[in-house]
């Protein structure tokens, strides 16, 4: 029997986490946003304040229901604050090691049938759920970027996730107001198989030389009809992410198609990761995104 979800843990405040705590708090759920970092946390009522000002200037929202979905946030670092939620969606780095020490944290503080959701990009359902007490009632759910925009709700059930759960997640998704997908719990499940080889043959395509940042992105958006070219869209997922599902396809699926290109390696080595940091394949210092390649 599917369960009422009224109150929602959001743990990781980055760019998704603010999104996913945005979308759920305009539905009319209870959510608590909570991350390690202090700064991310006291940041993250005003960004979604910044947001949902943007949709009730554009009259998707009214200014009454921006106000009551604001009086429905709250956030924190300790992560004591979610004992009595129906849902945590976890929304924190994608870097296992540091979801399973997530996992471990949150699972003995939780209600026993709360359902423990994650909002990564490729890595193992199965895998993760495994590290948890709840196997049974752990599922991916993710959210495209950015979350209170795009439509889509991939839903992933690991081999051992309840049924219960599974139609539970769906029919909170529908809730929010999105078009759930089903995706079997495979390498980086269905947009980003697809999405992610894309952005990292754009990279290659500009470390050979074949063209350069404006030109690469300039031909997909008027050649392919992409509204944003594969290296704008790679800054603004964020290239630590980027490589991070490359390398979840390239280790999952064995296959050298999936090589990360050495290029967005370096870029991310050098702290180079996109919007977040001010500098990828544009700088962001001014006010117009300059390639920088
Ligand atoms: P981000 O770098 O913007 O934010 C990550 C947040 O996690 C940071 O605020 C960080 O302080 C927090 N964090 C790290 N360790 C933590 C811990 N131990 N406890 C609590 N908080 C912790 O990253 P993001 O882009 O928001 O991505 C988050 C997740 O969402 C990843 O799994 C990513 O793959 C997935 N995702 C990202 C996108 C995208 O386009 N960026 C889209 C869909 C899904």
């Amino acid at each position: 029997m599917a369960i009422t979800i009224s109150k929602i843990g959001v743990v990781g405040a980055g760019q998704m986490g603010i999104g996913i705590a945005h979308v759920c708090a305009l539905s009319g759920a209870e959510v608590l946003l909570i991350d390690i970092a202090e700064d991310r946390v006291s940041d993250a009522l005003a960004l979604i304040e910044r947001n949902m000002s943007r949709q009730s200037g554009r009259g998707l929202i009214s200014a009454e229901d921006m106000a009551a979905a604001l009086a429905r946030v709250k956030s924190g670092t300790d992560f004591g604050l979610m004992k009595d939620c129906d849902l945590v969606i976890e929304a924190v780095t994608e870097d296992e090691e540091v979801k399973n020490a997530v996992y471990q944290s949150i699972c003995p503080i939780l209600k026993e049938d709360a359902i423990l959701a994650t909002n990564t990009s490729s890595i193992s359902i199965t895998r993760l759920a495994a590290d948890t007490d709840r196997p049974g009632r752990f599922i991916g759910m993710h959210f495209m970027n950015p979350a209170p925009m795009m439509e889509l709700i991939e839903i992933i059930s690991g081999i051992a996730t309840e049924p219960d759960v599974f139609e539970s997640v769906r029919e909170f998704t529908v809730s929010l107001g999105k078009t759930p997908v089903s995706s079997e719990d495979f390498p980086a499940f269905i947009v980003n198989r697809i999405l992610l080889p894309m952005i990292n043959e754009a990279v290659y395509t500009l470390y050979e030389g074949v063209g350069s940042v404006d030109a690469i992105d300039t031909a997909m958006k008027l050649g392919a009809h992409h509204p944003m070219g594969p290296l704008e869209l790679a800054d603004f997922i964020g290239l630590d992410t980027c490589l991070a599902v490359m390398q979840v396809l390239h280790d999952g699926l064995a296959d050298t198609k999936y090589r990360p290109c050495p290029l967005m390696v370096k870029y991310v080595e050098a702290g180079w990761l996109g919007r977040k940091t001010g500098r990828g394949f544009y700088d962001y210092s001014s006010e117009v995104p300059v390639p920088t390649r």
